[in-house]
């Protein structure tokens, strides 16, 4: 379907965020289950170092670019994506376009109370969302919860567990879910939620929404030191491919 353009060692496909939007709803029309995973730099990097979360994110459906990171660095390879494709807004089209076709929505992740809240928040602002089920990300059994989500009769699954758990939690489990869409979206039923807040629009437009992120939750900045290790590891890496 859509072109897969490698970024140090990811495929990303070439979309922008309405075309992974629609191409959302085609594989909502194939009766399989399909994955939709979205990296950013720090997915990415950890990608590198992590030869199993790579293949993972290598044999998804659909692979977005979250983040200004893996953007700049499609620019360094000189094989520039479209777009960034924040997964959070990425996991707003897909709930609008759920709630006008009727498929029915399972939220799994956060901390308990999050996800409800979340389902709360999003049944306010769009009209017709048909939530079948919820459950929040801290459970010990696979098989309960995989076993609820098959009864809920879920088209679509949101996993939200952090990376690289929700990937390879949907990896490992792909075969046994009978939905036909789970992406894996991070922090985002934090986001609808409001437990935790996006980036001011100017933060987002600058490309900044990291920093505000640092500035809000300055514990992150070991995890965020992923951010300059991948884009310096991604230099390094042109480099060598251009010498080669
Ligand atoms: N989380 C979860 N189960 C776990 C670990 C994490 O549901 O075992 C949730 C956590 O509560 C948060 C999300 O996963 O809602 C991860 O958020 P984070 O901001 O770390 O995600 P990112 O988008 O940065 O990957």
């Amino acid at each position: 379907m859509h072109e897969k353009i490698s970024i140090y060692g990811v495929g990303y496909n070439n979309v922008t965020l309405e075309e992974a939007a629609e191409f959302c709803e085609e594989l909502l029309c194939e009766e399989k289950n399909h994955m939709v995973v979205t990296p950013n730099a720090e997915i990415g990097y950890m990608a590198s170092k992590d030869e199993e979360l790579k293949e993972i994110l290598n044999s998804a459906e659909l692979v977005v670019a979250d983040g200004v990171g893996v953007v700049y660095a499609s620019k360094i390879y000189r094989t520039p994506v479209k777009a960034k494709v924040p997964g959070v807004e990425l996991g707003i089209r897909v709930l609008e376009n759920a709630a006008k076709s009727g498929r029915g929505v399972f939220f799994l992740g956060a901390k308990p109370g999050v996800a409800d809240l979340a389902a709360a928040k999003v049944s306010e602002k769009i009209e017709g969302i048909n939530f079948v089920g919820i459950r929040d990300g801290y459970f010990k059994s696979d098989e309960d919860v995989i076993a609820e989500i098959n009864a809920s009769g879920a088209d679509i699954l949101f996993v939200c567990l952090g990376a690289p758990k929700q990937e390879k939690w949907m990896a490992e489990n792909r075969d046994r879910i009978k939905v036909r869409l789970m992406l894996g979206l991070g922090g985002s039923l934090d986001s609808y939620a409001g437990t935790v807040k996006r980036a001011p629009k100017i933060f987002i437009k600058l490309g900044l929404e990291w920093f505000y992120r640092l500035l809000k939750e300055p514990k992150r900045i070991g995890r965020m030191m992923a951010l300059p290790k991948y884009m310096f590891a991604v230099i390094f890496d042109s480099f060598r491919k251009k010498d080669r």
